[in-house]
């Protein structure tokens, strides 16, 4: 027996929930590339991908999921044998690290774990130490999607600058973009990427990239470059070099909802609508952990995130209480990556959500640890609602 008929509810860090505006937005016949409608849109979308971002600074629009969108910041601004440095807090940076050194980028990791953020002190203390400025870039995810932690951007840069240091700061920002804030320009982000599918609210297939002037000074010097990924080329005058080829049409269009939706509600409102929800997530994962087999990974509350929650099981199976949400009642949890693969779950929170898809999906992870028998403390999914109840005011 279930009880799964109904909408899916998708609570997985990506690809999220997309809008029925957003695909009915894309489902539209083809339009020419060199004329017409498809010119005015690249513009607004380039200017207002930099507004999301709070940047000056130039947009890039590749057709890509965020491995892409990696690779397109390496590629613009590095060369073979530079050295860069990749702050640990997750698998993220990891993971854009791994990629830079397959490309010859020469990579070193400051040490962190999956169970906290990126100390800004200690980014200090190691550009200090590179006293003959060997280190050209340093790499950060602003959400870690797999520990669940939030790293403290604006603390990053301040850092690199307080070691008087020349070292692009660049920024993942796939998990965030359009679930908190982010302040490129405030925060002295040079480089900072992102995807269309997480809190952009667009089916995946697209990749951000922005870049400052310092950025695209460093650009001009870089031995990596690709004619793909190129930032000189898509400057260019002709509409067609903006994507290095024909225009992902369907997905702008969606894009275009998607962004209108975020500006409609105001993106200040879309951070608090997520910073709320997230709360009402960790107000249950805290009741759920005193049954002591529950708990969150990210051990600092400050340094949990507002897009997704890393519930470790200890001991009980995160699987089992996978299946059981998904084939009994339609609800679909993130697994544990890396280090925590078989001993978490994650609960996604971004993007286009509400309270009922919230408060539903924390209710059915409530039925299956009862389900299951995995101990915990009862009313997870009570101390969410009276959260709201508090905070959301009629
Ligand atoms: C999802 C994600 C990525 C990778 O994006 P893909 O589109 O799957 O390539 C990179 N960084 C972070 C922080 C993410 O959450």
């Amino acid at each position: 027996m279930s009880v799964r008929a109904g909408r899916e509810f998708l609570a997985i860090p990506g690809p999220t929930t997309v809008p029925d505006e957003v695909l009915r937005a894309m489902h539209r016949p083809a339009v020419d590339i060199y004329s017409g409608p498809l010119l005015a849109l690249t513009d607004g979308l380039l200017r207002d991908v930099a507004r999301v971002f709070n940047t000056k600074g130039h947009a890039y629009i590749y057709i890509a999921n965020g491995h892409g969108a990696w690779e397109a910041t390496l590629t613009n601004v590095l060369s073979k044998g530079d050295k860069i440095l990749v702050l640990e807090s997750g698998r993220f940076a990891i993971g854009w690290g791994e990629n830079a050194r397959r490309m010859g980028v020469e990579v070193e990791i400051l040490k962190g774990d999956m169970r906290r953020a990126v100390r800004p002190a200690e980014v200090e203390a190691r550009l200090k130490a590179d006293k003959d400025k060997k280190i050209k870039a340093v790499l950060v995810a602003q959400i870690d999607t797999a520990s669940g932690v939030v790293n403290d951007i604006e603390a990053i840069g301040k850092a690199i600058r307080a070691a008087k240091h020349e070292a692009l700061l660049m920024v993942d920002a796939v998990a965030s973009l359009g679930c908190m804030p982010f302040e490129m320009d405030a925060w002295g982000v040079d480089v900072a990427m992102s995807g269309s599918q997480k809190g952009m609210m667009t089916p995946p297939g697209l990749g951000f990239v922005v870049a400052n002037d310092r950025a695209r000074e460093v650009h001009k010097k870089a031995e990596l470059r690709t004619p793909y990924w190129d930032w000189t080329d898509r400057e260019g005058p002709q509409h067609y070099q903006k994507y290095a080829g024909t225009p992902p049409e369907h997905l702008l269009f969606g894009l275009r909802q998607a962004l209108d939706m975020l500006f409609e509600e105001g993106l200040d409102k879309v951070h608090r609508r997520h910073a709320l929800l997230a709360e009402s997530v960790r107000r249950a994962v805290g009741v759920w952990s005193e049954g002591q087999a529950i708990g969150f990974n990210i051990i600092e509350a400050e340094e949990r995130s507002d897009s997704v929650t890393c519930v470790l099981t200890n001991g009980h199976d995160p699987e089992a209480l996978r299946a059981y949400c998904n084939q009994k009642c339609g609800v679909v949890l993130g697994h544990g990556i890396g280090d925590l693969s078989g001993k978490a779950f994650r609960i996604a929170h971004m993007g286009h959500v509400n309270a009922p898809m919230v408060l539903g999906t924390l209710s059915v992870i409530e039925v299956g640890l009862g389900a299951l028998g995995i101990p915990h403390g009862k009313g997870g999914a009570q101390a969410a609602i009276d959260w709201l109840s508090a905070e959301v005011k009629a």
